[in-house]
């Protein structure tokens, strides 16, 4: 039986540099669920989909066959042949990743896909409705949360290290809106599942959120 951890939480909480830092210790496959959003949300803008148009959302979505590869132990997403992993990090395609994740279809086409990789692998798999629905028998479980205010001041740091012009203020106020529409959908809202260990990282380095998820691992060991 492989082990699974699951990894949720609000945008710009850490999930992805906690869990690929966590997977590279214990030698588990880290799967970024939000990637695969991201490659449907591609797939949709560069058809002129806007975000309230769900009827097309669900028929454009059926089109977008979304694989995932690993090269080097990092994980690359395939859109209909194409590798797009250098392609889904930007806002706009993160927003349409939120408004599309609401979609019945977008959300089943992918569920398949998370829970035969996590029933495969060792697996430390990350996103907002991990434990929850996606792996409710994940072996542990971590909601990953910091303040509206920290999550875009990390953020904000990002940008402008690569050199970015952008304003904390507005970072924050999309931050929320994207938290207030991943925890208001009616499927697989983003929410602490009731087994799931709460990480508040505010005030915590990423070293010692990930000595923490070790340390929950070596116990259910
Ligand atoms: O984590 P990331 O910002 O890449 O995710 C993009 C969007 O994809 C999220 O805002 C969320 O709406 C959606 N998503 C989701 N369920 C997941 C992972 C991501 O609904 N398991």
């Amino acid at each position: 039986m492989s082990y699974n951890i699951a990894i949720d939480g609000p945008a710009g909480a850490g999930k992805s540099t906690i869990a690929k830092s966590v997977a590279k210790e214990l030698e588990f496959i880290y799967v970024d669920t939000g990637a695969m959003y991201r490659a449907i949300a591609l797939y949709l803008i560069r058809n002129n989909i806007k975000e309230d148009e769900q009827d097309k959302i669900s028929k454009y979505a059926t089109e977008a066959n979304v694989e995932i590869v690993y090269e080097n132990g990092e994980q690359q997403v395939i859109l209909n042949g194409e590798n797009v992993s250098g392609l889904i990090r930007t806002e706009e395609v993160g927003k349409m990743a939120s408004a599309s994740a609401k979609n019945p279809a977008v959300r089943s086409q992918l569920l398949d896909l998370q829970r035969a990789l996590a029933q495969k692998e060792d697996v430390i798999m990350d996103g907002r409705d991990i434990g929850t629905h996606v792996l409710p028998n994940a072996d542990i479980k971590i909601y990953l949360t910091a303040s509206a205010r920290e999550r875009a001041n990390r953020r904000y740091k990002e940008l402008k290290a690569k050199g970015i012009d952008c304003y904390l203020d507005e970072i924050e106020r999309d931050i929320i809106a994207r938290d207030e529409q991943d925890m208001n959908r009616e499927i697989a809202p983003l929410k602490q599942a009731e087994d799931a260990v709460l990480i508040d990282s505010s005030y915590m380095t990423i070293e010692e959120v990930v000595k923490e998820i070790i340390l929950l691992y070596a116990k259910s060991k």
